[in-house]
Formats: structure tokens, sequence, C-alpha cells
């Protein structure tokens, strides 16, 4: 089974894409996880996408489409896959499609997790995440164990520069000028899905689970 999650950013997208693909025993695939890998290892992918994440905008679909159909060719993805945050615009999407017709595959749902605009960035400031293993947590929602330290692996948490507010309501703007229209890219195919993200998060996913089965 082949998922893309949409939705704005902070929508609790990548939290629902990562029970999902659990669930479902598939790859979890975040082209903003494989950025920020990149990143941290000092890549020179991953020094050209800091450029455009510190600032809210959407990294060139060049240089993203690249590394997305590189991780889909890999053997775990036989079975489908999860993406999250990926397609964000539609020449994204319009690719991808072509890469996997000529596979004689198709992406099978489009989940839209639905949250309005005022909600988006207070929810956000409340984010925390582990720039070490990628794991994220919200002070209110999703709390570590022990404040400002990561469950998984122990280092600390921050902020992440694209989750400030200033770059918050960039990225809104963004989100909606580039990756809404995937909304109704996705509906006239005929595999649009929608969920209310505002729910509980387990409720949200219940959701999910009964439009995918
Ligand atoms: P995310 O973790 O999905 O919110 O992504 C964080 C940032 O990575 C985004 O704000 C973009 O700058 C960049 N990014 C992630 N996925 C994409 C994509 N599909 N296209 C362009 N930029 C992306």
């Amino acid at each position: 089974m082949k998922v893309i999650m949409l939705g704005a950013p902070g929508a609790g997208k990548g939290t629902q894409a990562k029970m999902i693909a659990e669930k479902f025993g598939i790859p979890h695939i975040s082209t903003g996880d494989i950025f920020r890998a990149n990143i941290q290892k000092g890549t020179e992918l991953g020094a050209e996408a800091k450029k455009y994440m510190d600032q809210g905008l959407l990294v060139p679909d060049e240089l993203t489409v690249k590394i997305l159909l590189d991780r889909v060719a890999q053997d775990d993805c036989g079975k489908g896959y999860v993406l999250d945050g990926f397609p964000r615009t539609i020449p994204q999407a319009k690719v991808l499609d072509e890469a996997l017709e000529k596979l004689g595959e198709k992406i099978d749902y489009a989940v839209d997790v639905d949250v309005a605009d005022e909600h988006i960035v207070k929810r956000m400031s409340g984010r925390r995440a582990c720039l070490k293993c990628g794991a994220t947590y919200h002070v209110e929602h999703i709390p570590p164990r022990q404040e400002g330290v990561c469950d998984s692996c122990g280092s600390d948490l921050v902020l992440r520069d694209d989750d400030k507010p200033e770059t918050v309501m960039n990225r809104l703007k963004v989100y909606h000028d580039q990756t809404q229209p995937l909304i109704e890219y996705y509906g006239q195919k005929g595999i649009l899905r929608k969920v209310d993200g505002t729910m509980e998060m387990q409720d949200v996913f219940h959701a999910i689970v009964d439009l995918l089965g």
C-alpha cells in the first residue's frame, strides 16, 4: 500500500505517518527527515537544503525529487510506503506519478490531515525535536519522559529553527500557495481521504486506519 500524507506543517501528519507505517509494516519516508539527516552529517545536500529550510521555503524540486525517487527504489519499499512531506508541489506529484506509472504502480491513498491555520502556530511553538535521532515531541500532547531530553537517545530536545513562529508563518504561506493544490489534484484522481486533525492523536489514527481499510 502506498500512502501520501497531506496537511499543513504542524497538522500532525508526521506522527500519524509513523503510526500508519508501523501498523502496516511499511517504511515511513519523510523528505524533511532525509534533509535533516544530511544536515546533521554535514553533506553537500544538507548544506544546500538548509539554506531553504531555515527560511521556511521549499527545497527546489530537482533536489527533492531525486532523493525521494532514490529512496522509494530501495528494497524495503516493495510492499509500499507512507510518504510524509512529499509531494509538496504539483510538479513533484506529477514526477512521482510518472515514475510509478512506468513501474505499473500507483499511489493508493492521499490522506489530508485537516487543521485550521489558527491551531497550527500554537501547536508548532510547543514542538520539540531531537536533532540527533529525529524523534519529535510536543510539550503538551507528546511530552518526553524527562523534560528537554529525548526518550530514544537521551540527547537534548530543541525547538527546530523551522518551527519558530516567524518561520511557521512563512511555511503556512508556502503550504497554501504550493502544497494545498495537491488536495484537488488527488481529489480528482478519487484517492483523497480527509480526516479532522484536531481530534486526539489516537482518534485521528483510528479514523485514518478506517479510511484505508
Ligand atoms: P518537514 O519536516 O516535512 O516539515 O520538512 C521540513 C522542511 O524541509 C520544509 O519546510 C522544506 O524546507 C523541506 N522539505 C521537506 N520536504 C520537502 C519537499 N517535498 N519539497 C521541498 N522541500 C521539502
